[in-house]
């Protein structure tokens, strides 16, 4: 089920039901000359909606244009940067609105730069900030011990900032950066996209280190990797 579909009357059954709300989050990022700029955002929205495909779960519209830093390349390859204080007043405005609108989780997937990068971090810092401002809002000024009528307010523990690979995942997937998982992730979701033939025009650090290499990628290997994703997400979704 995606929010994009849903009418009000849809929301409202969701949020009663207690579904937990998936955001994507990923950007626009040079992931070497042989595979797509949204790689990230595809891998995380491709997890997200298999997750709702599994278990009860609306996906939420992306947040497609994350902070980068340049890290890998310029414009030029086709990466986009954004500030990141810019990004994270962004971010707590949509947050806000899911949490006003009443989702009791609301579960951010990243693929990009792992937790404690600049896109991460915004999610985690808007986050943590709604819990306090939203429950002292609801609560008045005496909310630290104060027992409200209603929980209804509460927003501590609502927002969720994971990556794509969970811990449990870890011991299948190593994360890379356009190397043998990143690349084979995306030859099995969106096969179209990779063309492995032109790491021999170009290639990077990324792509070419020893025991991890983009041209060793394969499909297979791909699915692998995304169902130890699916099955630790699973997991975390069902146990939280
Ligand atoms: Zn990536």
């Amino acid at each position: 089920m995606f929010l994009k579909h849903m009418r009000p009357d849809q929301l409202h059954e969701a949020i009663r039901k207690n579904l937990p709300l998936l955001l994507p989050a990923g950007c626009v990022e040079c992931h070497g000359v042989h595979a797509a700029l949204g790689l990230d955002m595809l891998v995380a929205e491709s997890l997200c909606t298999a997750i709702a495909e599994h278990v009860q779960a609306v996906v939420a519209p992306s947040i497609d244009y994350g902070p980068t830093g340049w890290a890998v390349s310029g414009p030029e390859l086709g990466t986009v940067d954004v500030d990141g204080n810019h990004f994270y007043l962004y971010v707590k405005d949509v947050l806000r609105a899911l949490l006003l609108m009443g989702w009791p989780r609301i579960f951010v997937v990243i693929q990009h730069q792992g937790m404690d990068g600049p896109e991460a971090l915004a999610f985690r810092k808007a986050g943590a900030e709604l819990a306090f401002e939203l429950t002292r809002s609801e609560k008045g000024l005496g909310w630290w011990g104060y027992q409200p009528p209603e929980t209804h307010g509460n927003a501590f523990g609502r927002v969720r900032v994971r990556p794509t690979i969970l811990p449990a995942a870890e011991a299948v997937c190593h994360g890379d950066h356009a190397g043998h998982l990143e690349t084979s992730l995306l030859m099995y979701l969106h096969p179209e996209q990779v063309d492995l033939t032109l790491l021999d025009q170009r290639s990077f650090w990324y792509t070419d280190q020893p025991g991890n290499l983009a041209r060793a990628a394969s499909a297979e290997d791909g699915q692998r990797y995304f169902e130890a994703m699916l099955v630790a997400w699973i997991a975390e979704i069902d146990g939280a």
